[in-house]
């Protein structure tokens, strides 16, 4: 067997692999420049172009640009009219920013559990959670993959619930046909380095609802408006007014340029993080004591994240000593996520272990491999072998 880079052998690879980042070609330079030397460096041009785009590829009508995903989030908690007192369903196994969102505006996140199979939020486990006090559902897309949409909007549509999708891991994925950005009230992206398309930070909301589209635009910008048909006085041509306490979220033209040029060369990423998952799987589909991610009929997954599940039974070591192998072999695993409930912070608040015993479960034993189109097929090969190397010497 050969000697794990842990214990002093030879690495896999030569240089660290990261699970995930950027792909930045000269064009996507040529078009930040562009913009540099034009008129606009914020709200200009480029970010009607880019929300324009934006929901032409998703299918929805309207799309709102904001600083980040988090922002964005942030903004359709609002647009949805969430206030103090009002209960909000998410997943525990995602970013804490799909739950903070929700403390922002006064609500209080409740946390429904994952189906063990798709680690998806469980339908079944949002109804056993709504109360007289719910008023929204945020399922995230977790990995990619579209959440189980047919029977959450059931489930919204039978207690009068908003749907606010997260779909930052989803840019591109679609359920039963459709795209994500159309199948909820509204649906968020994100455009940080590691996603499918990046604007540096950056967020954006879709909908097809024209009254949320309104609300969104007003909270991105301070709650003001120049509308003629929202003022209720005018003072002259320079007249504005404040109608909401919202905030300064908005994205430069410079991010939305930016935008604008890796939205075309997004069919060509999916199609490569597409490439190396049917790679892994294939790879990892034999491997004892290794849970590859099943995927549900119908839905067609843009894989931002590629997570294996360890059957720590069957291994001599824990998930801890498997990563840390891993990471010596200059492979950059990572894990996605930590439950947002046991957080210090949300525990403070009364969250416990216990709440959701299968999103705890999958993140005593997952791990998340790399996956990015400007990695190379034989930087995939390099992952398979370090994996195998490493869960081969530990497999009981
Ligand atoms: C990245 C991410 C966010 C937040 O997006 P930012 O643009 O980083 O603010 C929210 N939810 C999930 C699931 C994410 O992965």
């Amino acid at each position: 067997m050969e000697k794990l880079a842990i214990h002093g052998g030879k690495p896999v690879r030569s240089h660290y692999l990261p699970y995930g980042r950027q792909w930045i070609d000269d064009e996507d330079v040529k078009a930040v420049t562009d913009v540099l030397k034009s008129d606009f460096l914020t709200t200009g041009p480029m970010i009607s172009a880019f929300e324009k785009e934006l929901a032409a590829y998703t299918g929805a009508q309207y799309a709102v640009t904001f600083s980040n995903g988090t922002a964005a989030l942030h903004a359709a908690c609002f647009a949805a009219g969430i206030a103090e007192g009002d209960e909000v369903i998410t997943t525990s196994m995602t970013f804490a920013a799909s739950a903070n969102c929700v403390l922002y505006v006064g609500g209080q996140p409740v946390f429904a559990d994952i189906d063990p199979a798709t680690y998806n939020i469980s339908p079944g486990s949002i109804e056993k959670n709504i109360t007289k006090r719910t008023k929204a559902i945020i399922p995230v897309d977790f990995t990619g993959q579209p959440a189980a949409y047919d029977e959450i909007t059931a489930l919204a549509n039978k207690y009068g619930l908003t749907i606010i999708e997260d779909a930052a891991h989803a840019l591109g994925a679609k359920y039963k046909g459709k795209m994500v950005g159309s199948l909820s009230d509204m649906t968020m992206f994100s455009f940080h380095p590691v996603k499918h398309a990046t604007t540096g930070e950056g967020g954006m909301i879709t909908t097809n609802h024209r009254q949320y589209y309104e609300k969104l635009i007003l909270f991105r910008n301070h709650g003001i408006t120049r509308q003629q048909e929202q003022l209720t006085e005018n003072h002259g041509p320079w007249y504005y007014e404040m109608k909401h306490l919202g905030f300064n979220y908005r994205m430069t033209d410079i991010q939305a340029a930016l935008g604008v040029s890796q939205l075309k060369k997004l069919p060509s990423f999916i199609g490569l993080r597409k490439k190396y998952v049917s790679m892994y799987n294939k790879a990892f589909e034999k491997v004892e004591s290794v849970i590859i991610p099943e995927q549900s009929k119908g839905t067609d997954s843009s894989w931002h994240l590629y997570v294996i599940k360890l059957q720590t039974d069957r291994l001599r070591a824990s998930r801890r000593e498997v990563f840390e192998a891993l990471q010596k072999e200059n492979i950059g695993v990572n894990v996605h996520y930590i439950p947002v409930h046991l957080h210090p912070y949300y525990k403070q608040k009364g969250y416990n272990k216990g709440l959701c015993p299968y999103a705890e479960e999958l993140y005593e034993s997952m791990i998340t491999l790399p996956l990015f189109p400007a990695m190379t097929e034989s930087d995939v090969k390099s992952v398979i072998k370090g994996v195998n190397k490493v869960v081969s010497y530990y497999l009981r």
